[in-house]
């Protein structure tokens, strides 16, 4: 069979060490997975269960781009993350570091009329994710720091040790929606001290032991 047009090609991160892609299915978000963050947000952290939204895969970004400010927002902020890449068996493959570039006014838009936040977080170019450290070779997960720079003044710090939900805990709940396996991420919230980015912002992104993640914001 042919197609009407060519399909676009498999969304992929490099993995560190290795001349091998990683190809990516699917991009899984928690939601207020910092209490501190959840504070600024004007919320608080739900105890019971983590909680999600999704990018399409359309909207990841290899790291150390320059890219357009996006259509549509007045207000675009960065939320630096951890992420988690997994392999076959739904096995953790590796880490990296992630940039979950968000449309804070239209994300204000949806909780505000109880709509989806698809415009606010599933955004062109919003998943910025550097290359994966393999789970090895990065150890365990445990108190590491976790920072974002914008122009070189940090904004962002905290521990991942900061989680309110682990990596075991939210693979073993996510598990109950979705069937997770190989090329599925997922970025696991943001420490404090969002804020908004401009045109010429250069943002950095760093977890102790893995690759920094690094975005330049152009005009177009
Ligand atoms: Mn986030």
């Amino acid at each position: 069979m042919t197609y009407v047009f060519p399909p676009e090609p498999t969304a992929s991160l490099p993995i560190e060490g290795s001349d091998h892609a990683f190809p990516v299915r699917r991009i899984f978000c928690v939601g207020r997975n910092y209490a501190a963050h959840a504070a600024e947000m004007g919320g608080e952290v739900d105890r019971e269960a983590p909680w999600y939204f999704t990018k399409s895969p359309y909207s990841l970004a290899r790291s150390g781009q320059k890219l357009p400010y996006p259509q549509g927002t007045q207000n675009y902020h960065h939320e630096v993350e951890f992420v988690v890449a997994l392999g076959e068996g739904a096995r953790v493959f590796g880490y990296a570091c992630g940039l979950d570039m968000t449309r804070r006014d239209l994300q204000q838009v949806g909780k505000d009329n109880r709509r989806p936040w698809d415009l606010g977080k599933d955004v062109e170019n919003s998943a910025v994710i550097g290359a994966i450290t393999p789970a090895d070779a990065f150890g365990a997960v445990t108190d590491q720091a976790i920072s974002l720079s914008v122009s070189g003044e940090e904004r962002q710090a905290g521990l991942l040790s900061d989680m309110v939900w682990s990596v075991p805990e939210i693979i073993a709940h996510l598990s109950g929606f979705y069937t997770l396996g190989a090329g599925d991420i997922i970025m696991t919230g943001t420490p404090s001290g969002v804020g908004p980015v401009v045109v010429g912002d250069r943002l950095t992104g760093t977890v102790n032991g893995l690759v920094p993640v690094a975005l330049t914001l152009t005009a177009d």
